[in-house]
């Protein structure tokens, strides 16, 4: 751990030494009633609103005011191959090739059509491996998987838990389970950084254990997209989803990015579900072709895709683009280290923090288990500005983000949990 000092100057200094302080003021960042900033530490739930991206939506509806149809190739950005304007940023985010991800649909839903092509169950291999504190869309997707295919969602849902008094997971005990259960699990669904603790996992260790044992590995990267260096490429997973409204801030129910890795890129015999986007785009428009599948990613499209919540995560791509994930993730890694000095201090009797002390095994998430707390505790740290999340029974999720969030919020987020904790 970095060392840090416990006066508010030292947080002031570090904000001032901060060459990404400047962002903030290019967010929203939401009021009390009273017109005061809020304390903002909610970014793994809903991202805030870049001021840029009220401009970007804006030129789409203009332009389909005033083009109509012919927008789709005369707009200033033609709504054809609008998704194709994502594709580069998108790949620079999560450590892709450009083949290797497309922006579509919502994050549930790609689940399932990445499990359509993933998850080919057999007779003697059909079982799927989750976290036990997996979110619980992935887990509910997971189980009428198996269930579609025919098989009981008990018996064909196999968890990897955390030992007796731990709360993250153990590579040890994932290995175990491979090899006494390997040759029965079909799939491997893993959080990139686990929603709950925040742990952050090695991908590629778990790609490469998966793939030693036969299964299929996909990651749901929804916690980390735009907080943690994923090199999704490098991992070898076969696909990733994740969402765009948490740490990619562009806006609440947006799309959904996926990765299917270039090595299956040019299978026309894996199975998917089609529609007229997922076509060859030279012939896309006779409308009775045969049906020809593009490569890549693209070729797992359904839909034209909804431009205005495209134009909201083209406005935030360009402001990750114009930072660099190495600079984000370096304040990051200062900024929640800071958090957890500060935390520290209010001592172990108190709090427990669950998320991996080691800065490599987890993004800017700090998940705070309250000894002895309820949710009237909560409740008061929202009353005195702080938006942070709570998990029944006992934790409050907080994440600061380098983008938008200061040491200094950091520091009154600390002073305020302990003025509510003395009283
Ligand atoms: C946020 C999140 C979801 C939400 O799914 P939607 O389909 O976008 O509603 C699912 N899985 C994980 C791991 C998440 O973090």
């Amino acid at each position: 751990m970095l060392t840090h000092k416990t006066g508010i100057d030292y947080a002031k200094t570090l904000d001032e030494l901060d060459p990404l302080a400047k962002y903030k003021s290019e967010f929203h960042i939401p009021k009390d009633k009273d017109g005061n900033d809020l304390i903002y530490f909610c970014g793994n739930s809903l991202g805030l609103q870049p001021k840029t991206t009220k401009t970007y939506i804006n030129q789409e509806l203009n332009d389909w005011a005033n083009l109509g149809v012919e927008g789709h190739t005369e707009a200033k950005n033609p709504w054809l191959p609008y998704h194709e304007f994502l594709t580069e940023s998108t790949a620079r985010l999560v450590g892709a090739k450009p083949i290797e991800v497309v922006t579509m649909n919502s994050l549930t839903a790609n689940l399932h059509f990445m499990m359509a092509s993933f998850y080919k169950p057999t007779a003697k291999r059909y079982k799927i491996l989750i976290e036990s504190d997996a979110f619980p869309s992935d887990k509910y997707a997971v189980e009428s998987q198996l269930r579609h295919h025919g098989y009981d969602d008990k018996d064909g849902l196999i968890l990897w838990s955390p030992r007796v008094n731990e709360d993250c997971l153990n590579y040890n005990d994932l290995e175990h389970i491979l090899n006494t259960q390997g040759h029965e699990i079909a799939l491997i669904l893993i959080g990139g950084v686990n929603y709950y603790t925040g742990q952050f996992f090695d991908l590629k260790r778990i790609t490469t254990l998966g793939h030693k044992a036969g299964c299929k590995v996909g990651f749901d990267c929804a916690h980390g997209a735009g907080n943690v260096n994923l090199d999704l490429h490098n991992s070898g997973a076969d696909f990733a989803v994740w969402c765009t409204y948490k740490y990619l801030n562009a806006g609440p129910g947006s799309l959904s990015g996926c990765f299917v890795h270039e090595r299956h890129a040019n299978n026309k015999n894996l199975n998917r579900f089609t529609g007229w986007w997922s076509h060859n785009k030279t012939t896309r428009f006779n409308m009775r072709d045969e049906f020809d599948v593009l490569p890549g990613a693209e070729g797992w499209q359904l839909s034209n895709p909804p431009i205005l919540s495209m134009a909201a995560i083209k406005a935030s791509l360009d402001l990750f683009d114009s930072i660099g994930m190495e600079t984000l993730i370096k304040k990051s890694k200062q900024l929640t280290s800071y958090f957890e000095f500060l935390l520290k201090q209010l001592g172990e009797d108190t709090i427990k923090i669950i998320t991996p002390s080691n800065p490599n095994e987890r993004g800017c998430q700090l998940s705070i288990q309250v000894l002895n707390a309820d949710k009237n505790l909560h409740d008061k740290l929202t009353k005195s500005g702080v938006i942070s999340d709570w998990r029944e029974p006992d934790v409050i999720r907080c994440a600061p983000v380098p983008l938008y969030n200061s040491y200094l919020d950091v520091y009154h987020m600390v002073d305020k949990l302990q003025t509510i904790l003395k009283h």
